[in-house]
């Protein structure tokens, strides 16, 4: 009889894992919080966008969100609980599985750092303001600042300027030092990975067809305007982030995109009792996890771009569905290249230590419950422990549970938070949660 395989996720890593998992005989369901297949990376405006053939292979479930992971044999992979329906609509369906293998591929989010004036209207996280142009044709201005770290910042400078936006200039905080250090080390592995340096030469011309300035070593750090952004001051920055005096400027825009990196979604990886190293989920050679059955991939154990979750994937897809090892030599190999770029992109794009430097008491570290910086650090003061911190601040209290704003708490405070222990991992009603388990039984599909 063929394995069962659910995979959770259908971006890059989830998408190869369920076609791996198919090629080596598994019945697949694949199942994703979104309407439409693709992830992150492949959002696309509805019109233009075509079906992966995986989807007619396997048990598609769109609109389906994984809220609960259930431990109840330690031998087993958990229990998948899954709400499928509208995010905002009734009469979602809760049902539940239990696979044979678990392939967990739930991505990541992008990171912002706080900045006096991040919570006005007209301030959107880099991630927010590409998925308004690439999935709904909206622009968030049309004179915009796109800032912060890493290679992301080209992507979507890019899509801005494709719909028409005027983006005034594209800030790397990181010094030309640093970013040339990360990716200057070991050349030859950048040799290993044309299509991305391609891709990357790409928005960089386009940038300088639209003349458009990349600064490095600047950062905005602060916005202003009366009821939305009227414009941004922007700083040079030392290596470390701090803001060296004197050298603000103010900009005039209706629009900052701004991007940190990203932040793993690992609060279904905690629940399967997957041990964590260094912020990500901690993976062998199979892409198994410590916890029996369960396989992760992409973005969860490492912030390494597509090609790497796709690779990952088709390693993770195949293990899970006990497709014989010896026939991906290839595709680990292509995985460890690919990985090996994620290395380098943390090395040449960090989060400097100096950029609490630029918050004023007054500014609000965590949005949802509106904590200022100020009564953190009174909280932190009074009593470090992470727990008394929260209930005292109500710093990651609040409907987003501590996505947004929890690496920052975390750097604020002493004492780091609990990191991604959330035993509900999407929104659901108190209605659905007391729904009755047996007609939850009889609606799930094994
Ligand atoms: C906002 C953003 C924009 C990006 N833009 C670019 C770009 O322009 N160019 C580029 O090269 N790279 C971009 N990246 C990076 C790129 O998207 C990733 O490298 C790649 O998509 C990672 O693939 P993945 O399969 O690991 O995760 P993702 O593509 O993030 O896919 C994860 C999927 O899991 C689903 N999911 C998560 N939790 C649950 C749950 N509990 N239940 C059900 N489904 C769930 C999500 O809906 C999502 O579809 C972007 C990343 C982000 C976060």
């Amino acid at each position: 009889m063929s394995r069962h395989v659910v995979i959770v996720g259908a971006g890059p890593a989830g998408l190869a894992a369920a076609s791996a998992a198919l090629r080596a005989g598994a019945e697949v369901t694949l199942i994703d919080a979104a309407d439409q297949a693709g992830g992150q990376y492949h959002r696309m405006p509805p019109d233009t966008y075509r079906p992966f053939r995986v989807l007619d292979r396997c048990d598609w479930w769109p609109e389906s969100s994984v809220w609960s992971l259930e431990r109840h044999d330690e031998r087993r992979p958990p229990r998948v609980h899954v709400l499928t329906g509208p995010a905002d609509g009734d009469g979602r369906r809760r049902r539940f599985l239990d696979p044979d293998a678990l392939v967990l591929a739930p991505g990541a989010h992008d990171r912002t750092l706080p900045f006096p004036g991040w919570d006005l209207p007209g301030v959107f996280t880099a991630g927010a303001a590409q998925a308004l142009v690439k999935g709904e044709r909206v622009v968030v201005g049309d004179q915009v600042l796109v800032a912060g770290s890493g290679p992301f910042l080209l992507p979507v400078a890019a899509s801005l300027l494709e719909a028409g936006t005027r983006v005034r200039e594209v800030l790397e905080a990181n010094p030309p030092r640093t970013v040339l250090r990360g990716w200057g080390r070991r050349p030859w592995e950048l040799a290993a990975q044309p299509d991305k340096a391609a891709e990357l030469a790409a928005y960089a011309a386009r940038l300088a067809r639209h003349r458009v300035p990349y600064r490095t070593g600047r950062a905005v750090i602060e916005a202003r305007g009366d009821g939305r952004v009227e414009e941004a001051v922007t700083a040079r920055l030392r290596a470390d982030w701090s803001v060296v005096p004197g050298t603000e400027r103010t900009l005039s825009v209706d629009a900052v995109s701004v991007t940190h990196g990203f932040t793993p979604q690992l609060e279904l990886p905690v629940a399967a009792g997957c041990v964590l190293r260094d912020g990500f989920v901690l993976v062998d050679g199979d892409q198994a996890t410590s916890s029996p059955g369960v396989y992760a991939a992409g973005e969860v154990t490492g912030i390494a771009g597509a090609p790497a979750a796709r690779a990952e994937g088709l390693v993770a897809g195949w293990t899970a569905a006990g497709g014989p090892p010896s026939e991906l030599r290839l595709t680990r190999r292509r995985r460890d290249r690919a990985r090996a770029f994620g290395l380098r992109l943390a090395a040449a794009h960090p989060i400097g230590q100096g950029w609490p430097g630029w918050l004023r008491p007054d500014t609000v570290v965590c949005r949802c419950e509106e904590t200022s910086y100020e009564s953190l650090c009174r909280a932190a003061s009074e009593n470090p422990a992470a727990r008394a911190v929260r209930l005292a601040s109500r710093a990651g209290l609040g409907p987003c549970q501590a996505r947004i704003c929890g690496p920052t708490v975390a750097e604020l405070s002493p004492e780091s938070p609990d990191p991604h222990h959330r035993p509900i991992a999407q929104p659901i009603r108190l209605g659905e949660l007391a729904a009755r388990s047996e007609a939850a039984e009889k609606e799930s599909t094994p």
